[in-house]
């Protein structure tokens, strides 16, 4: 057996533990020794400070001083085992439920003084102590302390304190993984050290000691070591480079009635590189709501379909897949073949589409996932971009980048901005290139916030709007929990808007059938209808035009990022946008500066910078139901500079251009085990 091995060994190895205490600890999702010691302790219980039998709390758990006087087993059922005591002259009982003679006589011999702990009652005019529990005690005679930890209902802390401390004396010594200069960070603690120090009472003082610290590190970098391994593999594929000429881009955008950003010009200059080099392009471009990433994925697919290979761009939703396909008809030549895959496309039609694909008739084919079915063959795919592909786990993303096979190019979009120092934890796996700049011509949002109760002022303002020719989008509260309710609140909303706005209301929602949420979307664009209610961020991407305010009810259930994205549905058009922020009660001092992060900027990055910092980074995102492995330990808000370092380190790494080498253990503990076979 390998030594990490044990640490991944099964809990029922460990004395003490039966199948009974298993399921509890399956309960917590606690199933192998690692798992157990990445179960911090959360405070200490001085059991060694015996209570004066004076001063018991009843309900309490308490230590106190005994001397066992006299067993009544009264071999009743139903009644407990007793045994009458004194303590500092009082008399104190230890009752036992379910507990051997035997036992109780050996863990309480009459006429000895001991101390025990348990919970304190109160029964017939005396104190009483349940199932007390003898404490353990150091070497030098003295009683050990316990150490609470969050616990499963039916599992007594001092039998986990017990299985903690069988399993701590077996831990191996594992050889350090970590380089000379990086250990020296952390005083040179051992993992096996740490591991103990942080089981240990003194954990408090830990806190923010090496010990606490290099565990975290630990932690992130397997995080990073794993991404970056899978971008060192795509980066070795060789590919052959893609050979077009990179004037042709610019008749193309001489069409245009814009000129691009120079972020834009960036990222399209960073692509050509990447299409045009022997490497496999793995990279992602980052840029808020509307900064424009469309026509600098349209420029890579030019490029791509110009030297000779065909493109697949995948969105989420077939409107959007629409909106891209028109906007790409209109913007390529005809000498530039577009297909449009969809559910709804006719068999026919689909198998035709299917056989231009594979004899390269279509040079650029857009659709949603369906575009990567076993049936769908290219005949010379060269690039694959995906669009509005935020919540695709670095697992999802290798594998489309593997279905591309070797010579095919790999561009991911992404509208949800990160802070800083989640961008490696998300985004490790690929190259990043931002798109910060907005075009010039955009329009503010007004911002406003708005009590629930002026609901009546917010359909005046709305309705004016309209008139002015706008068109309003209505977002309804998202209710994780339950789905129903949800519903039906955007149903309410839906059928209490519609005598408000001469019955050119529609409602779109999660649940809704594919076609009828496609026809509600198509009424919208078209404008049969003036206001879209809807339950959640269905649609990005998308542009409307014309929408120009998105009223959202009940904001404080939203994060402010979330918030940002469902801003930047309107404003795409000429018109003045606005934004209003409906609440439900006057808004706590927190929830104020949350808005006003939100009313005083318009940069995503920013705004996602800032509410990190305010909420903590586990909700930012929504990434909660995304599937993105989140942390046990590190916190990029508290360990900022452990992010930090992990990054430094990964360059060094990636630099000396070593394999696992010592870190396969590390990766091994830190289950990532999977995705590591599949990289080496
Ligand atoms: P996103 O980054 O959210 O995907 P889009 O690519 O959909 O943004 O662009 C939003 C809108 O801005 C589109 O109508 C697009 O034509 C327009 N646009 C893109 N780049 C520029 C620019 N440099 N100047 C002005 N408008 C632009
Ligand atoms: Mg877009």
């Amino acid at each position: 057996m390998q030594d990490y091995e044990y640490l991944l060994s099964s809990l029922d190895n460990v004395k003490g533990i039966g199948k009974k205490t298993i399921q509890l600890f399956y309960k917590k999702k606690i199933k192998t020794i690692f798992d157990l010691l990445w179960h911090l302790p959360v405070s200490k219980i001085e059991t060694s400070k015996t209570t004066d039998i004076s001063n018991l709390q009843i309900g309490k758990d308490q230590s106190i001083k005994l001397t066992p006087l006299k067993y009544n087993f009264p071999r009743i059922r139903n009644l407990p085992n007793r045994v009458n005591c004194l303590s500092n002259n009082e008399k104190i009982d230890c009752i036992f439920f379910n507990s051997y003679e035997g036992y109780i006589k050996n863990i309480l011999p009459i006429n000895t003084e001991i101390i025990v702990y348990g919970k304190i009652g109160f029964y017939k005019g005396k104190y009483q102590i349940t199932n007390p529990k003898l404490l353990s005690k150091n070497e030098d005679g003295a009683i050990k302390d316990i150490k609470n930890y969050s616990l499963t209902e039916g599992l007594s802390i001092t039998k986990y304190n017990k299985i903690v401390e069988e399993v701590l004396k077996k831990i191996p010594n594992l050889k350090e993984w970590h380089s000379k200069n990086i250990i020296q960070k952390f005083n040179n603690v051992s993992w096996k050290e740490s591991i103990e120090k942080i089981h240990s009472y003194e954990y408090e003082k830990i806190y923010n000691s090496d010990y606490l610290r290099r565990l975290i590190f630990d932690e992130i970098l397997a995080n990073f070591l794993i991404s970056s391994q899978i971008r060192l593999k795509i980066k070795k594929i060789k590919k052959k480079k893609k050979i077009f000429n990179k004037n042709i881009k610019f008749q193309y955008l001489n069409k245009l009635k814009f000129d691009l950003t120079e972020d834009q010009k960036k990222a399209i200059k960073v692509i050509e590189k990447d299409l045009s080099s022997k490497e496999k392009m793995f990279r992602l471009i980052q840029g808020d709501v509307g900064s424009g990433k469309t026509i600098v994925s349209l420029i890579a697919a030019l490029n791509t379909i110009k030297s000779g290979y065909q493109v697949a761009l995948m969105v989420p939703t077939e409107i959007l897949a629409k909106q891209h396909y028109n906007f790409s008809s209109s913007f390529f030549d005809s000498d530039i073949n577009i297909e449009l895959i969809s559910g709804k496309t006719d068999y026919l039609s689909k198998k035709n589409i299917l056989k231009n694909l594979e004899n390269n008739k279509t040079n650029l084919i857009i659709g949603t996932h369906a575009l990567f079915q076993k049936k769908i063959k290219f005949k010379k795919l060269g690039l694959i971009i995906i669009d509005e592909q935020h919540k695709f786990g670095v697992n999802q993303r290798k594998e489309l980048s593997d279905k591309g096979g070797s010579d095919c190019d790999v561009l991911v979009m992404s509208a949800t901005p990160i802070p800083r120092t989640m961008m490696m934890t998300v985004y490790g796996d690929m190259d990043i290139t931002l798109i910060r700049e907005k075009p010039k011509n955009r329009k503010e949002i007004k911002t406003y916030s708005k009590l629930e109760s002026k609901v009546k002022e917010v359909i005046k303002f709305a309705q004016n709007q309209i008139s002015l020719g706008g068109q309003v989008f209505w977002v309804c509260p998202l209710i994780e929990k339950s789905k129903k309710l949800d519903h039906q609140s955007a149903v309410e909303k839906n059928k209490y808007l519609q005598k408000y706005f001469n019955k050119r209301v529609g409602l779109i929602h999660g649940s809704m059938k594919k076609e009828d949420k496609n026809k509600i979307l198509n009424d919208f664009l078209n404008k049969k209808i003036d206001v879209l209610v809807s339950t959640t961020v269905i649609e990005v991407g998308i542009d409307f035009p014309k929408a120009n305010v998105i009223i959202i009810e009940n904001a404080n259930k939203y994060g402010l990022s979330q918030l940002h994205q469902l801003r930047g549905r309107v404003g795409r058009g000429d018109e003045k946008s606005f934004c209003i922020l409906l609440f439900k009660s006057n808004l706590s001092e927190n929830a104020k500066k949350r808005i006003n992060i939100l009313k005083s900027s318009n940069d995503g990055f920013d705004i996602s910078e800032q509410d990190m910092k305010l909420r903590g980074y586990g909700d930012i995102l929504g990434f909660k139901q995304s599937g993105i492995k989140m942390f046990k330990l590190a916190d990029p808000i508290l360990h900022k500079d452990l992010f930090e370092l992990a990054e430094e380190e990964i360059k060094r790494i990636e630099n000396n251009n070593s394999d696992f080498g010592d870190y396969y253990k590390l990766l091994k503990l830190y289950d990532k085990v999977s995705i590591i076979n599949d990289i080496i």
